[in-house]
């Protein structure tokens, strides 16, 4: 059985590794069909490619857009784009602005918490200066021993109700699968248990992705518990959507999962890449 892996991070993102690095630990893991999918940037795909291709890995191109719906925040996954598609890079290039603005009230707050300097020390974790975000303040905040490690950050700073958390308005449900589509794409729900919808958000959230073409769920990924392979599994076949499987992979030591190491899909769903040739 093919072992595919569609979703992870690089340093063009909040990833700890260089796009080739993360390629390499995916072949590593017995990954063959394997797609980098940065946060709302593409610009690791050149690199990402030309590695996979040595390595001899099949290679889908991928991007995780952040969306704004219902004032929650929401990823949407897109595979096998065009990824020199015009509206798409405009699209994430808008995503993308306004991070910076961000991050300094980010870091105002942490100030008042007693984390100074924190937008500099942020920085000097980030790969890409348009992408500064939450992981790279998490992880200066575990350099300064503050927390032990990332995860515990994320339970006491940066979210809803803790200190350094702004809230922010990024793309739209429909503008993020009309790029994806319009570059000859297909959009997929990342992590939906992730999103603490009960049953009616869910049915109203993906009747509108649905609406605007969206076709995929993942449902095998590294944010999921097993619990919820199985509550995703169902929900793609009453939905009708194609099922996913990535790990989510950010570092070494900081993801729950490494690459290609998730159990495989369910039997009972369709794969998205049920009709690609592989
Ligand atoms: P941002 O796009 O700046 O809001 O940052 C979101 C990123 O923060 C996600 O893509 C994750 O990498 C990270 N993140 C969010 N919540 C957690 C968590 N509970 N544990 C670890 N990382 C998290
Ligand atoms: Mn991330
Ligand atoms: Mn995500
Ligand atoms: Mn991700």
């Amino acid at each position: 059985m093919l072992n595919v892996d569609l979703h992870c991070h690089s340093r063009v993102s909040d990833g700890a590794l260089a796009p080739s690095d993360v390629a390499a630990r995916a072949k590593a893991g017995g990954v063959d069909v394997w797609a980098l999918t940065d946060h709302d940037e593409i610009d690791g795909i050149p690199e990402a490619r030309e590695a996979a291709n040595a390595l001899g890995m099949h290679y889908i191109t991928g991007v995780e857009i952040s969306v704004t719906w219902a004032a929650r925040t929401v990823h949407i996954v897109g595979l096998r784009f065009d990824e020199k598609n015009q509206d798409l890079a405009e699209g994430l290039k808008n995503t993308r602005s306004g991070r910076e603005r961000r991050a300094r009230e980010m870091a105002a707050q942490l100030a008042e918490a007693g984390i100074s300097n924190a937008f500099e020390g942020a920085l000097k974790h980030v790969g890409n200066p348009d992408l500064i975000s939450r992981t790279h303040f998490a992880r200066y905040i575990v350099e300064l021993g503050v927390c032990k490690d990332v995860s515990e950050v994320f339970s006491n700073y940066l979210i809803e109700g803790k200190p350094g958390f702004v809230p922010h308005r990024w793309a739209t449900l429909k503008n993020a699968v009309d790029w994806i589509r319009g570059a000859g794409g297909i959009a997929v729900v990342a992590h939906p248990g992730r999103y603490d919808f009960d049953d009616l958000e869910l049915d109203v959230f993906l009747a509108e992705f649905k609406r605007h073409g969206g076709v995929g769920v993942e449902v095998v990924t590294g944010s999921h518990t097993e619990q919820e392979y199985a509550r995703f599994a169902t929900v793609a076949k009453k939905y009708n959507l194609l099922a996913s499987r990535g790990s989510d992979f950010h570092g070494p030591g900081e993801s729950h999962t490494e690459l290609g190491a998730l159990p495989p899909l369910p039997a009972s769903v369709v794969p998205v890449w049920h009709d690609w040739r592989l």
